[in-house]
């Protein structure tokens, strides 16, 4: 394996007297898109709750490179390049959409650096560039005036992508960035997936859609009641016996 980015080690996370995950180890190579399935209620979320700091495990450790996740709040992990989309798009609606662009670019800006006034003024232009090129890579430019809470849920949806390309994470992690998609919205969510992958960004994909995930993944872990039960390629998991039973339906 070349350079692991993600290395997740023993986790395991109960909630009251239910074990929604169980000893998780795996590991995630730099510039791979590592898909994450199985059935609902099988961990999934919880696992990318665990490594966004939303939930504490109840036991583990989560390491980005050589730093420590575990212990850390949301905020901190996202200043160390973490960023996530939702299974629910979380978006500022009273807020354009570059606006919308503008707000993680500053605050990873912010979070790293202390610019002069004058720097900070040639700073601002060159973010405001940035997010326009990025609405035009997500195909939103045309509507960058728009309040973000007028635009369709796949819209919503893309431009919550943007809103974590412009931080430019070293691991960007996905749940289900197709649910509750139209088919049209489903594929040039795929397309544009695709095209970012590459980018060489490191991706975590978590995605009921077979197409999608086998179109888009390196490797992937299959998670069934909160234990990983196989892993592989594509091609691997497609013809594990353990996956077509607990997952595919035999
Ligand atoms: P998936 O994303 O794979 O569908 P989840 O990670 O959302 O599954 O849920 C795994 C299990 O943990 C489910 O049984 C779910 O009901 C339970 N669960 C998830 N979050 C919580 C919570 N905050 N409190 C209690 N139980 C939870
Ligand atoms: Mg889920």
């Amino acid at each position: 394996m070349g350079n692991v980015i993600l290395d997740v080690t023993d986790v395991s996370k109960s909630f009251g007297g239910l074990q929604a995950l169980s000893n998780i180890n795996l590991r995630v190579e730099e510039g791979t898109v590592h898909a994450i399935i199985g059935p609902n209620g099988a961990g999934k979320s919880t696992f990318l709750n665990v490594i966004v700091g939303r939930l504490a495990p109840s036991r583990g450790r989560v390491l980005l490179g050589d730093q420590v996740l575990t212990g850390k709040q949301p905020h901190e992990i996202n200043q160390l390049g973490v960023a996530r989309v939702f299974q629910t798009p979380e978006i500022f609606p009273d807020l354009t959409l570059l606006q919308n662009i503008m707000i993680p670019a500053f605050a990873k800006r912010d979070g790293q650096f202390s610019f002069g006034i004058f720097k900070s003024l040639f700073a601002e232009r060159g973010i405001r560039e940035e997010a326009e090129h990025i609405l035009e890579d997500v195909g939103l430019i045309a509507d960058r005036n728009k309040v973000a809470g007028s635009m369709s849920r796949g819209d919503k949806r893309r431009l919550e992508l943007a809103m974590c390309l412009i931080q430019d994470p070293k691991l960007f992690l996905l749940d289900e960035p197709t649910a509750g998609m139209s088919r049209h919205d489903t594929n040039s969510t795929i397309e544009l997936l695709q095209r970012i992958k590459e980018r060489g960004m490191t991706k975590i994909i978590i995605e009921h859609d077979m197409h999608v995930v086998f179109s888009l993944a390196d490797r992937i872990s299959v998670l069934a009641q909160g234990a990983i039960i196989a892993e592989g390629t594509p091609e691997e998991v497609r013809n594990d016996p353990k996956v077509k039973e607990a997952y595919l339906g035999g």
